[in-house]
């Protein structure tokens, strides 16, 4: 069961050297969804053997051009590949008008029908408060969920946390042998319930849950926090996530100018990590004027140790871990 992040880009507002401009894919047990949309976007699905097949929904946290002008060419190249099935897009509100613009002046219909789904970016929205609750939900099918939250930038601005839903529990072998269990029996065991007999000579016996069960595989989460200053509200939301993604632009001595540009450094990067109980942090966006990434990353783990750079191109696994191997 798969839950994997591929960087597409890490740069801030300009592609830069070998960095690529934002943009991410989240594999969830084989169904892909896209996280930001920088140019070139189509490219890097290329060079990286990315199957838009099981690309279904597409997540874009705001409208300035780093984050968000791949997508007409994404959609379009995607429709001359053949695509036929609908595709499902969350966005602050505006991108709709942008692509019925450019389709528009190109004398363009697609193929295939597209969902747009406006998220809430109001940051003085009380109802945005996290932690994660049915208003902020975007997304959600039998395997997760999707939620947003407002945060700080010169536009509106969404971040998002993708988790797995709770695994249902799972029955030791022997124990179905050694008790005789029914096929209801495994069911009601594999959903909590205790094993209580009916038999007039088990009359009364129970088994508890936790004897007969592994401890549960834990559900694995990410979030997305680009582009953003250092926003305490977004803790809620994000607390006890697997993996954090922070944009990290520039470094702490440049704080004030990051402020005024909406930004975070990485810094702050590795407090929030800190503040939230992440388990691991990856820094991203970051600004041209950077070509050595290493003091970026050293500042962050003064933080939060756990800190790795993001890598264009590099694939992030969280593992699949029972409740007694973790934390
Ligand atoms: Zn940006
Ligand atoms: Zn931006």
């Amino acid at each position: 069961m798969t839950f994997q992040l591929t960087i597409l880009g890490t740069s801030a507002a300009l592609p830069y050297k070998n960095r690529f401009l934002s943009g991410q894919i989240l594999n969830v047990h084989d169904e892909l969804f896209l996280i930001d949309c920088g140019e070139a976007a189509q490219f890097r699905f290329q060079h990286l053997g990315i199957k838009h097949s099981r690309l279904n929904h597409i997540f874009i946290s705001h409208l300035h051009g780093d984050h968000c002008f791949g997508i007409f060419g994404l959609l379009t190249s995607i429709a001359m590949m053949g695509r036929e099935a609908d595709m499902h897009i969350y966005a602050p509100e505006g991108l709709e008008t942008m692509i019925e613009a450019v389709f528009k002046a190109t004398n363009y219909k697609s193929p295939f029908k597209i969902h747009f789904y406006i998220l809430k970016t109001d940051k003085n929205d009380k109802n945005t408060e996290g932690p994660p609750s049915d208003y902020s939900r975007i997304f959600e099918d039998e395997k997760m969920t999707v939620h947003s939250f407002p945060m700080n930038h010169r536009v509106p601005t969404c971040g998002f946390i993708f988790k797995e839903k709770p695994f249902p529990k799972n029955i030791i072998p022997e124990k179905i042998k050694q008790y005789n269990l029914t096929f209801d029996n495994i069911k009601a065991v594999k959903e909590g319930f205790d094993l209580k007999f009916k038999e007039p000579t088990m009359e009364g016996k129970i088994i508890p849950n936790s004897e007969l069960t592994k401890p549960p595989l834990l559900p694995r989460s990410f979030a997305y926090c680009s582009d953003t200053t250092y926003f305490e509200p977004i803790l809620p939301h994000i607390e006890g996530v697997d993996l954090l993604y922070h944009e990290a632009t520039f470094l702490d001595d440049m704080k004030e100018h990051a402020f005024k540009v909406g930004h975070s450094t990485a810094l702050e990067a590795g407090l929030m990590a800190q503040k939230a109980h992440a388990q691991k942090l990856i820094i991203g966006h970051f600004s041209a004027r950077y070509d050595d990434l290493s003091p970026l990353l050293l500042e962050a783990q003064t933080q939060f140790p756990n800190t790795i750079l993001g890598i264009d191109g590099q694939i992030y696994d969280v593992p699949l871990v029972r409740f007694e191997e973790n934390k």
